[in-house]
């Protein structure tokens, strides 16, 4: 099966360090994957996937990209500029807070301006923005805009949300190698998790070795899909790649009880430790993703249910910080 391909645009292997001060202050080895400096387009996690899915929408002969998300996603705002990069039409349709339909409509906002929607705007992303729904009334406004384009001619690739499609979670298999490559070796990995592919790739990699890769759910998720979602991505990784590795629901560990309110709303404990990291670490976190992750740690560190070396996944999200 020969390798997928990218373009490469981010700086990778990313920075992997150890956090003295909170490793002292918790009484646990603790380091920190600097996802947040991939350096391209503000960083973050999702460069890794966009080297992916551009690659892959230049070699299907695209001229136009469709996504969809939150109106502050990250996601949009790397994909925008990797599609400027190479000329094409970057469409995103984006609500201010999609929901879980069996979890409910969220109380609350998110802001239509600032943060991410700043940076949108310069890398020339055309975002559409669409009264507030569930994740399927997302699907459905998406696909209305993939056949508008069409219908006008456009040759269009269609982006999975978040880049969670096969190809997503291959990147972050290799960002898990990045990991083995360097020598250290953890007991647990944390990382937050909302479209999933960083986790699946991640416990794809892991499977089988000493480390645990623990997931906490951004979203309020009652039906358990997003599990789901990540057993599916592993088991498209395994058709892609050739290989069998089979994983199932059981070796997906994720916690949903950080989650907050909703999505995209703020936590007081993801506040609390998005104050912990930055006065003991001068590392900044964000209040949708990373905070919430970090205030899961925090957490499970309390309850011994972890120990030993750790290490922290940060994907990064500080526009956002800018948007509440
Ligand atoms: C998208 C995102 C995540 C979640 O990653 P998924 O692969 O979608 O699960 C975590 N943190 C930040 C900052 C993100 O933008």
């Amino acid at each position: 099966m020969p390798a997928p391909e990218r373009i490469r645009l981010i700086c990778s292997p990313t920075p992997l360090h150890r956090l003295n001060h909170l490793s002292e202050h918790l009484g646990i080895d603790l380091w920190i994957k600097r996802d947040d400096l991939t350096g391209f387009a503000g960083g973050g996690n999702k460069g890794r996937k966009i080297e992916f899915l551009i690659q892959e929408a230049i070699s299907k002969g695209a001229d136009a990209v469709v996504c969809q998300g939150a109106v502050q996603s990250n996601f949009v705002r790397q994909l925008g500029a990797a599609c400027a990069m190479f000329g094409i039409e970057c469409h995103a349709v984006v609500m201010e807070l999609p929901y879980y339909a069996a979890a409910g409509k969220p109380e609350g906002k998110e802001l239509v301006s600032g943060g991410n929607v700043v940076l949108d705007t310069l890398f020339g992303v055309k975002l559409h923005l669409v009264p507030d729904g569930d994740w399927d009334e997302l699907d459905a406004r998406t696909e209305d805009m993939v056949e508008r384009l069409q219908a006008i001619g456009k040759k269009v690739y269609k982006v999975a949300t978040g880049g969670s499609s096969a190809l997503g979670a291959y990147s972050f298999v290799l960002a898990g190698q990045e990991i083995d490559a360097s020598g250290a070796r953890f007991d647990y990995v944390v990382t937050p998790s909302s479209s999933g592919s960083t986790h699946a790739g991640l416990a794809y990699q892991f499977l089988g070795s000493e480390t645990h890769v623990i997931g906490i759910n951004a979203d309020p998720d009652p039906e358990d899909e997003l599990a789901h979602n990540i057993v599916e991505l592993c088991a498209e990784v395994d058709e892609m790649l050739g290989l069998t590795k089979g994983l199932s629901r059981r070796d997906i560990d994720l916690r949903m009880e950080f989650c907050g309110e909703a999505y995209g709303i703020p936590s007081a404990e993801g506040n609390r430790a998005i104050e912990v990291f930055a006065r003991r670490e001068g590392i900044i976190l964000d209040p949708v993703y990373t905070g919430k992750a970090a205030a899961g740690l925090l957490e499970l560190v309390a309850r011994k249910e972890l120990s030993g070396r750790v290490l922290f996944w940060h994907t990064g999200g500080l526009p956002t910080l800018f948007a509440h």
